[in-house]
């Protein structure tokens, strides 16, 4: 199998299992997942896949949200199949936190099961795929809401030492997402979905971003399957607020697609840019302030409305290099610094670690960088202008009902412009953020996010 245009077009998720794709960037890409059942009623064929699998006991892993979901049908589901070892299902008084709390939690209940089964999306998820991983212990997901991009994923996101952390774990074997469970999900989690969707337009113009700049590795291929995904989603709009099954199967088949992509090339970088990390820097500063979560994919939604406008704006502007040059020269480590250490409280050592060892701040690679930049510029706001424009993301979120502003989630004018600033400094990738520090124009963008509206 070729990963070409092809391809991508006539390929659902489970097209894509157990295959080895060769690839025109030059590598193969293959994905650690086995099955991918989406459909109404996949809940009943769960028994059957885990034996499929070679299995023959079963942990599972819910909340009381998901346990009310399919949590119970699933336990009695593997009873009756005699699959059935065990379960956990974690008690909350608010959200559950994918911390060292609930991870401590997982290894003292779980023995040696065949598989771990768990049920749930986003939180769920990632703490069964990094149990599983440090246990050898392979991992289904019942899905029971579309509503993040991680199923597929080869990462899991934690909170360890009260920091937002990637962690590098196995993909689960099996994704079991019955369309009737997903369907009955909260609205809010199905638009959260589309929120984290609607971040891989930003996404993928900055994993080009970082090829034109910094030479970075760039698969079209997988670019291709990305926007196709999102283009899946996309298609089911109209369908979401009356939680038509159709509608509901696209959405989640395109976070599968997605999913998968990120697979293929070994790290977010297909789905995830600036946008996301905008969205993790709001992340920590709500754990900072001990405050509640918002859905992952609700802040990666107003994180691509904020993004996109800087990218647009950087589209259509004049710009100065030489006066990127001279900002270049006049940097002011000591206020880096200071910043650093007051925006991201107790994530700041690491931050400051990983940035010097990187040598991130390093003028002469600032200067190269603007020398490309100057020369690339033609092809660089090409890509920034390429649709959607902040405007049309905004009208897609719109249609879907989903919050469009910070302020909407309680994300004040301060944390805006801290996150124009500096979520940047989250991971050594080249974005649109980056990129409009290296021109010197930043300051100027943080601070009219701040302001808008
Ligand atoms: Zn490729
Ligand atoms: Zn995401």
């Amino acid at each position: 199998m070729v990963l070409d245009s092809e391809t991508v077009r006539s390929s659902a998720a489970c097209d894509y299992l157990g295959k080895e794709l060769q690839c025109s960037c030059g590598r193969t890409h293959s994905v650690g997942v086995k099955r991918v059942i989406i459909e109404s009623g996949a809940l009943d064929d769960l028994p059957s896949v885990i034996r499929e699998l070679g299995h023959t006991s079963a942990f599972v892993v819910a909340d009381t949200n998901t346990y009310a979901a399919a949590g119970s049908r699933v336990e009695s589901l593997l009873r009756k199949a005699g699959l059935a070892d065990g379960i956990l299902i974690y008690r909350r008084q608010g959200d559950l936190v994918p911390d060292e709390r609930a991870i401590g939690e997982f290894f003292v209940a779980v023995h040696r099961p065949d598989v771990i089964v768990a049920v749930g999306a986003g939180v769920i998820n990632d703490l069964a795929k990094y149990v599983g991983s440090r246990l050898s212990i392979p991992v289904i997901i019942v899905a029971t809401a579309p509503s993040m991009d991680g199923f597929a994923s080869d990462s899991s996101a934690l909170i360890l030492d009260n920091l937002k952390t990637s962690v590098e774990v196995q993909t689960v074997e099996a994704i079991v997402a019955d369309v009737d469970v997903l369907r009955a999900a909260p609205i809010e989690m199905i638009r959260a979905g589309m929120g984290d969707m609607f971040g891989k337009y930003t996404a993928l113009k900055d994993w080009m971003l970082g090829h034109i700049v910094t030479g970075e590795y760039y698969c079209e291929g997988v670019a291709e399957m990305v926007a196709y995904s999102v283009e899946k989603c996309i298609r089911s709009t109209s369908g979401l607020a009356s939680r038509d099954a159709e509608a509901i199967r696209n959405l989640m088949e395109g976070l599968v697609l997605s999913g998968i992509a990120m697979s293929f090339v070994g790290n977010s970088r297909p789905a995830s840019g600036a946008e996301h990390h905008i969205s993790h820097y709001w992340e920590n500063a709500f754990l900072q302030l001990n405050r509640a979560a918002v859905l992952h994919g609700t802040k990666v939604g107003i994180g691509t409305v904020v993004v996109s406008r800087i990218g647009t704006a950087l589209a259509s502007r004049a710009v100065d290099f030489e006066a990127a040059r001279r900002d270049a020269v006049a940097f002011d480590a000591a206020r880096w610094r200071s910043d650093v250490e007051r925006l991201f409280g107790t994530a700041a050592p690491g931050i400051i670690r990983h940035s010097e060892e990187a040598n991130r701040n390093s003028i002469d690679e600032r200067l190269h960088r603007i020398d490309i930049l100057e020369r690339e510029w033609e092809r660089i706001a090409q890509v920034l202008s390429t649709p959607p424009s902040a405007g049309q993301v905004e009208s897609l979120m719109a249609a879907v009902g989903a919050p469009l502003r910070p302020m909407d989630i309680g994300v004040d004018n301060g944390m805006v412009e801290g996150g124009v600033m500096y979520a940047k400094e989250i991971r050594p990738r080249y974005t649109v953020l980056q990129l409009a520090s290296d021109l010197g124009l930043l300051e100027e963008f943080a601070r009219k996010a701040g302001s808008e509206k």
